[in-house]
């Protein structure tokens, strides 16, 4: 019973101090710099619905695309534990996330993911996934067509610092597309030379235009940039529930010949 009271206790102290929920957002996180909110602001609105036009197809990618996910095996990556069939992968939850074998700077991204039909969960627990460029920098994947969670952290957010300009989301059983133009952040030694950038069309619509990245991903803290190589892997989130990938490929972009 003592332990039952101690339990009860340290939650509600817990509860305290997390002002907030996933689903409503929070009060009492950190101010982004810049912006009128805080992280995962429970007063920041939510973009307004989009519906993008006409499913796209299955594309197949351009000539000098490297190939991630071909639909048939994951070759690509290290320690695949998710499961390949119907020409999509599906995350085997708490299995770990993805990472690819090689490494890549600058870069064109596409990439096709569902959360299939049927799935449950509220807030980041519904469908939660994401594309982590260089491991540190992620474009949230969620179930959001009708699934609420703080405007920073649902589908194709810069979790935790910009909610889409609009939430282009499709419903669950159907595929979405981020097509992603990203320029890494540059270091010189400890320091930050210049912040990286992104580019994301979302289902065909441009939801963040050249939008600067202010750090590494991190929940309920601003994020802040620590110093990385100029290449790093890409890798896929597992956030413990299921969603579905296919039709993943990359182009490294290099500057225009002067
Ligand atoms: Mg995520």
């Amino acid at each position: 019973m003592k332990y039952f009271i101690l339990v009860a206790a340290f939650g509600l102290l817990a509860a305290q101090h997390e002002a907030g929920d996933d689903k409503r957002g929070y009060t009492d996180t950190p101010q982004l710099p810049g912006q009128k909110w805080k992280v995962h602001d429970a007063d920041r609105p939510h973009p307004r619905k989009v519906t993008p036009g006409l499913p796209l197809l299955n594309e197949a990618p351009p000539s000098d695309a490297l190939i991630l996910f071909d639909g048939k095996d994951l070759s690509q990556w290290v320690n695949p534990r998710w499961k390949v069939e119907n020409g999509y992968m599906e995350i085997v939850p708490r299995s770990g996330g993805l990472r690819t074998k090689e490494k890549f700077g600058d870069c064109q991204l596409h990439v096709e993911w569902m959360i299939p039909q049927g799935v449950e969960g509220a807030g980041q627990n519904r469908g939660n996934s994401g594309v982590e460029l260089m491991t540190h920098y992620e474009i949230q994947v969620l179930e959001s067509y009708e699934n609420l969670t703080y405007a920073d952290g649902q589908a194709a957010s810069m979790y935790g610092v910009w909610p889409p300009l609009v939430n282009a989301t499709r419903p669950q059983g159907e595929w979405n597309v981020y097509d992603i133009f990203f320029e890494t952040p540059k270091f010189d030694g400890n320091k930050l030379a210049q912040p990286g950038y992104l580019t994301l069309v979302h289902n065909g619509v441009l939801v963040h235009n050249h939008q600067q990245i202010i750090g590494e991903t991190i929940h309920r803290k601003v994020a802040t940039y620590k110093p990385h190589p100029a290449e790093e892997p890409l890798s896929l989130q597992d956030h413990g529930q299921t969603v579905r990938y296919r039709n993943i490929w990359i182009r490294r972009l290099k500057p225009y010949d002067q």
